[in-house]
């Protein structure tokens, strides 16, 4: 993977859990934020750390901020705060921003002042915890669009020892295998004659209508 730079703002509990993640996979990590003692704490997972107050033009020039391939506004709370900075980082041509919202309303400024990707950590984790318990076998999930998914599940028992042209799962579901997870291996575009076996996780596509249909099936 390319080693890309990143910048993240705010290095409150959703900032730090973004700057340790990018940094343990071997990313260049700048943790920015105004209080010393988050700085501080950031230094063991960040490649370095800055007290600086974003919504100051001239503190995030200095930084090299242009540099950066993409910068992550991790600021919540003070939505001021988060707003200034995001039009100063459009402003001053960033390619990548992403921003963390804390409601609808934060959400909807944010985009329409251009951050390329708006985050809403509670609701989405709240919409997966829920998906969850709806369905255990699913595991793990992207929107694709509003109602569209990929999602990874679990096969239903009944499937196990079956192929796929004899499940026949796009024609009776809707929904496309893309991959099967076997082990630690990942076989992508599986033939029609690939037996399903009981440990395989399917990495799926489909409306999310007929997703839930089929991760539902015992
Ligand atoms: P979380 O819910 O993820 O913990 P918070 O909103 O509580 O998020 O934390 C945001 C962090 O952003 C705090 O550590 C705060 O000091 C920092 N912060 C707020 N405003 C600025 C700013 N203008 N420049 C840099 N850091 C900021």
């Amino acid at each position: 993977m390319a080693i890309k730079q990143y910048a993240v703002i705010g290095l409150g509990r959703f900032g730090t859990s973004v700057a340790r993640r990018l940094h343990e996979a071997g990313q260049e990590v700048l943790g920015i934020d105004l209080v010393e003692e988050k700085v501080e704490a950031a230094e063991g997972y960040v490649t370095d750390a800055v007290i600086a107050d974003s919504t100051e033009e001239k503190a995030l020039t200095s930084l090299g901020i242009t540099d950066f391939d993409c910068v992550i506004v991790a600021i919540g709370n003070d939505i001021q705060s988060s707003i200034l900075t995001v039009v100063l980082l459009k402003n001053l041509g960033i390619q990548k921003i992403i921003a963390k919202a804390l409601g609808k309303r934060h959400g909807q400024v944010l985009e329409a002042i251009g951050a390329d990707w708006v985050i809403y950590p509670e609701r989405d984790m709240g919409e997966r915890v829920a998906n969850q318990l709806l369905s255990p076998k699913l595991l793990n999930y992207i929107e694709l669009s509003k109602n569209y998914n990929i999602e990874e599940i679990t096969i239903p028992l009944r499937m196990a020892g079956k192929n796929l042209k004899e499940l026949d799962i796009r024609a009776k579901f809707n929904v496309s295998i893309i991959a099967i997870v076997r082990n630690d291996d990942i076989i992508v575009s599986p033939s029609p004659e690939e037996l399903l076996q009981p440990e395989d996780l399917l990495v799926t596509i489909g409306s999310r209508k007929d997703l839930a249909k089929f991760s539902s099936l015992e």
